[in-house]
């Protein structure tokens, strides 16, 4: 799952003027507004997919990030949804990308917004069709029983919430 923080330009992206704060009439919040144009800039977060691939055994599909941040540890297939793709595409197009897998007949898991990081994560887990191997961003991929999940080396709060939830539903 790549991830990157959020950035704020200090410049209007319509007249290019200087940005300032102000809480815009009719609003609560201040925001990132242009004085010169009357533009207001928005700062949402943004929707991240993942799946979680599960085995006929049960084990599920986890993979090794090879990138910052978080290199090294360990998370299901995510990332940013594309104009255009659902919540289930991106996160079946993710699997394909980070771990070469297909996953079928997706059902949510979980949605999860990691405030600090500005992502709302939807997180799915679907069936995995045939073997698995390292993709883009990717050290290596492991299955792993739900008995032996790496708890303490999981790349995001968000990991953990969804594996938890996923590991309590299956009972
Ligand atoms: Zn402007």
């Amino acid at each position: 799952m790549s991830q990157h923080p959020h950035t704020f330009s200090r410049y209007c992206m319509h007249c290019g003027q200087r940005l300032t704060t102000a809480i815009p009439e009719g609003d609560s919040k201040r925001r990132m507004v242009c004085l010169d144009c009357g533009f207001i800039h928005y700062i949402n977060p943004r929707p991240v997919a993942g799946a979680i691939p599960v085995r006929e055994d049960g084990a599920i599909l986890l993979v090794r990030r090879a990138i910052e941040p978080r290199m090294g540890t360990w998370v299901f297939p995510g990332g940013y949804m594309d104009v255009g793709e659902t919540a289930e595409e991106a996160a079946a197009r993710e699997t394909r990308e980070e771990a070469l897998l297909d996953v079928q007949d997706l059902s949510l898991v979980g949605v999860y917004t990691r405030t600090e990081a500005g992502v709302v994560v939807i997180v799915y887990e679907g069936r995995a069709l045939g073997e698995a191997a390292a993709g883009e961003e990717c050290l290596e991929v492991a299955w792993f029983a739900p008995g032996a999940i790496p708890w303490e080396e999981l790349a995001f709060d968000s990991t953990e919430w969804a594996l938890r939830e996923w590991v309590a539903r299956r009972g």
